[in-house]
């Protein structure tokens, strides 16, 4: 484990990890300063989760909260006339990528002593929250939005977590349980930068699952942007680690009804402007307000890669697109297939290339929804 400190990038001040923090004094979300890498040698081969890669995770691997996440498959699909690798993060102990950053997250916060958090999502990151809390012996409080699918809210009271339905936005679920972090310590995925220290696992595993080499392009929904984070760190850190000499384009797929980010990115600027947002069967990414807008938009741009946005029909398409292959994911990741569709197309991603295409939820949490969809 190599010294960490969280970092506050509108003024450089440090602080040290040691007391947890959702944010800084200033209000600012807090990153954490870069990490030393990872070398092949570093892999701890025997272990098939993401703490195999225990030696580039600044929490020590001894207080591990785990249940065996990450080591996904990735397996190869006939994608819109192309070959492609589909990352099968679905896979994963409570069904979406969350488990990813929630075992880093969360074996930090317990670390640190906390008994107690608080979280707000759409679903899967409460999920996956509530299930890490339980299996650390930590109580928990997660909000959702009361549009959120009831297979992920039943999955989040089953844990024994205090579940909260807010009506309203996704943003007002957020703003409800910021004023609730006054009480009880907000362990919001969106703001603690632990859980990109876990996502970021996602770049180390598709450069070892393709040979210690990295794939042309990689494809991801976005909605406040973690994985696309998680691919940014972890590729630049094997990069400086001189594992690799070129990282791959970084594809960010966004809901057209509700696309902050691509309305950015198409602007050319690296701050938020006024969207108009409409609800989306993508209720993933269903985020107006995302936190680490210039970090995303940065790591989108220096891959070289893309923000991209597909319309509702698109998503429902690639969705039925994917069970038909026996991929049966959730109508939010079905949003990187129909961007991956788009984008062959386009001609911007060739066939030859290695694209992965990131699977990020399992079908089953939305079941009810995709039965509607597909008219089944
Ligand atoms: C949370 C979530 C996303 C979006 O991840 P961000 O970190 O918000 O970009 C994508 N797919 C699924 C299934 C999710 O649960």
């Amino acid at each position: 484990m190599t010294q960490v400190a969280y970092i506050d990038p509108s003024d450089g001040s440090r602080y040290p990890v040691d007391r947890p923090r959702w944010r800084a004094p200033s209000g600012h979300y807090l990153n954490l300063t870069p990490g030393a890498g990872l070398r092949r040698g570093d892999i701890d081969g025997a272990c098939r989760s993401v703490w195999r890669y225990a030696r580039a995770i600044r929490v020590p691997a001894a207080a591990a909260v785990s249940m065996g996440e990450g080591w996904t498959p990735l397996v190869e699909i006939e994608w819109s006339g192309a070959r492609v690798l589909a990352k099968l993060e679905f896979m994963m102990p409570t069904g979406s990528f969350k488990d990813r950053g929630m075992t880093v997250m969360v074996s930090y916060l317990k670390q640190c002593g906390l008994d107690r958090v608080l979280e707000d999502s759409s679903g899967n990151a409460g999920a996956s929250l509530a299930a890490y809390a339980a299996a650390a012996g930590m109580r928990a409080r997660v909000l959702v939005p009361e549009t959120a699918s009831y297979p992920k809210i039943v999955q989040i009271a089953a844990t024994g977590a205090e579940t909260m339905a807010i009506p309203g936005s996704r943003q007002d679920v957020a703003e409800a349980a910021v004023a609730m972090s006054a009480e009880i310590f907000y362990a919001s995925h969106n703001w603690q930068p632990f859980f990109a220290e876990g996502t970021k696992t996602l770049a180390y595993e598709l450069w070892e699952q393709s040979g210690f080499d990295v794939p042309d392009n990689i494809v991801v929904p976005l909605g406040y942007g973690s994985n696309v984070l998680g691919c940014g760190h972890g590729f630049d850190e094997l990069a400086a680690s001189g594992e690799i000499t070129r990282t791959p384009r970084i594809f960010a797929v966004q809901a057209a009804n509700c696309a902050p980010y691509y309305t950015a990115y198409a602007a050319g600027v690296d701050h938020l402007l006024p969207t108009q947002i409409e609800p989306t069967i993508a209720e993933g990414i269903a985020s107006s307000q995302p936190t680490r807008v210039r970090e995303v938009l940065g790591a989108v741009r220096a891959s070289r890669g893309a923000v991209i946005a597909v319309s509702e029909p698109e998503i429902t398409e690639a969705l039925g697109a994917l069970a038909r292959k026996g991929l049966y994911v959730e109508p939010t990741s079905a949003a990187a297939g129909a961007g991956l569709t788009q984008l062959l197309a386009r001609g911007v991603v060739a066939a030859g290339e290695r694209t992965v295409l990131v699977l990020t939820g399992s079908g089953l949490k939305a079941g009810e929804r995709i039965g509607a969809l597909l008219r089944l």
